[in-house]
């Protein structure tokens, strides 16, 4: 069992917060409590990222065979509880099965390869400088990693930089989003301990942004932080930070597009657009949030968005057929309807679908006759909200696309070289043709969690099995 009330993990004990405070777990869809989580705070936060550094030279010390075995315990674990885990993402999340299935299947697949990685070439041979000299390449860890992630996807988000993190000789503190503590931390917590992994390696302090999340994103104990989160929060992170020089990465979110040439497929386009937009109830990074739509095509296209998103079924995510489950919180419906929907309404935006909740039941809404100075437009949503924006030409869609931060984006033509000339153009990290955001698969590695070590050594009169040897 590995759900259970979620209390902190440090230098491989679990136990209460330093103060001794906890909050409620909620179920999503019903609101009620199904658990707790401990509310850490700075003196957790110190004695996990203590632990950690205590642990990291043992832990980088260890034979990478060694280190790939316990993460394969580690997946093994989780795979033997998958049941149990998908429940607990649908219960604290509110995502349907489908949803549950992708978070915790990459999550586990993740670890398998990252276990592979851990045992496969380190790094290379250069060219050296002068004659009679040999260098060499490695990498090596950067240390300790504190990590921040969110409540959308909180198992694979966590484990796409825990498995490399740890592959490659990294210890790790990680602080759940206060919304899933469970199965973003405390599970994993769980299945590290079962699996035998050596105390401080993986330390789990739950709690909430301020009181624990700021401590560890500003600690100075860390060689690498980690966050995943909004923009607001990514961007004070690295204000406060800069001064130290360490070492951050940032997943942020942004307004990603979907824009329909006037030759595409609109049937295969409205079928996509269901899953870019409205996938989790639209609330991923790399939900679709702008519609960018030839003239020629918007009317066609805006009605089989329409009947695509009024046969959809809002409700328990347990229940049979449900296609949408709730919003994770109020704050996050009022946040869809009264500063998204309801002000681009007020600036001239209808809404052809949806458009209405029951408590944090949103359904499905299609947006038309939206311009970018709406919130519709401009801002992300992260709610399942399609807003139609109607342009001119393809220079246009262009230029509109490029105007906003966005991770990802497609582009649907039924010229499959037109689809690519328009892809290429876009500023996004990854541009779908024809097709709705790929899933992201384990296999999209996070770089960056060892550093290139550059080593330049005399090649005489040390042959390579005696450096080898005498560095061992
Ligand atoms: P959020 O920034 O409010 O919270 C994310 C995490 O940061 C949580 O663990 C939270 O407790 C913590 N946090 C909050 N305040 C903090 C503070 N002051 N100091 C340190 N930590 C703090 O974001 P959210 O609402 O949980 O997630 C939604 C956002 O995350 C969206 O913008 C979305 O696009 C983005 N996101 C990005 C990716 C990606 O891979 N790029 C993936 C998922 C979500």
């Amino acid at each position: 069992m590995l759900t259970e009330d979620a209390q902190l993990y440090i230098d491989g004990s679990f136990g209460p917060a330093a103060r001794g405070r906890t909050a409620p777990v909620l179920a999503k869809a019903t609101g009620q409590q199904i658990g707790t989580y401990a509310l850490g705070e700075q003196e957790d936060v110190d004695r996990a990222v203590a632990a950690a550094r205590a642990a990291q030279a043992g832990w980088a010390a260890l034979a990478a065979p060694d280190r790939s075995a316990l993460l394969l315990k580690f997946a093994a674990v989780l795979q033997d509880n998958y049941e149990e885990l998908l429940a607990q993402s649908m219960r604290e999340t509110g995502g349907v099965r489908a949803k549950a299935e992708d978070e915790v299947g990459t999550a586990i697949r993740q670890l398998a390869i990252s276990a592979v990685q851990a045992t496969e070439n380190a790094g290379d041979i250069l060219p050296p400088y002068k004659a009679g000299k040999l260098s060499l390449s490695r990498a090596v860890p950067l240390g300790v990693i504190g990590l921040i992630t969110p409540w959308n996807y909180p198992m694979n988000l966590a484990m796409r930089a825990v498995a490399p993190a740890l592959a490659f000789g990294n210890t790790v503190v990680l602080k759940p989003a206060e919304l899933t503590p469970v199965i973003g931390g405390h599970v994993l917590a769980k299945a590290v301990h079962e699996a035998g992994f050596p105390p401080g390696v993986f330390n789990v302090v739950t709690g909430d942004g301020e009181a624990a999340g700021w401590p560890l994103a500003t600690h100075p104990g860390l060689d690498l932080m980690d966050f995943t989160g909004s923009r607001e929060i990514g961007v004070r992170i690295a204000e406060a930070t800069a001064g130290s020089l360490r070492q951050i990465r940032l997943e942020l979110g942004g307004s990603n597009a979907f824009v329909v040439l006037d030759d595409a497929d609109l049937e295969l386009a409205a079928s996509c657009a269901m899953i870019a937009s409205l996938e989790f109830q639209g609330q991923t990074c790399i939900s679709a949030s702008r519609h960018i739509v030839l003239r020629e095509v918007a009317d066609a296209y805006v009605d089989a968005l329409t009947k695509r998103a009024d046969a959809l079924t809002v409700g328990d995510p347990f229940a049979d057929g449900t296609d949408l489950g709730p919003l994770i919180s109020e704050k996050q419906r009022d946040r869809v309807h009264k500063q998204i929907v309801e002000p681009s309404v007020r600036m001239g935006a209808r809404v052809v679908s949806g458009g209405t909740y029951d408590g944090l039941f949103y359904r499905p809404t299609v947006l038309v006759d939206v311009t970018p100075q709406m919130p519709a437009f401009s801002q992300e949503i992260f709610g399942p909200v399609i807003p139609v924006t109607v342009v001119d030409s393809e220079r246009e869609a262009v230029e509109l696309v490029n105007g906003y931060p966005m991770l990802m984006n497609s582009v649907f033509s039924a010229d499959l070289m037109r689809g690519m000339r328009v892809a290429e153009q876009l500023r996004a990290g990854e541009v779908h043709v024809n097709d709705a955001h790929a899933r992201h698969g384990a296999e999209n590695q996070m770089p960056g969690f060892t550093r290139r070590q550059w080593i330049g050594l005399q090649r005489t009169p040390l042959s390579l099995p005696e450096w080898a040897a005498r560095t061992r």
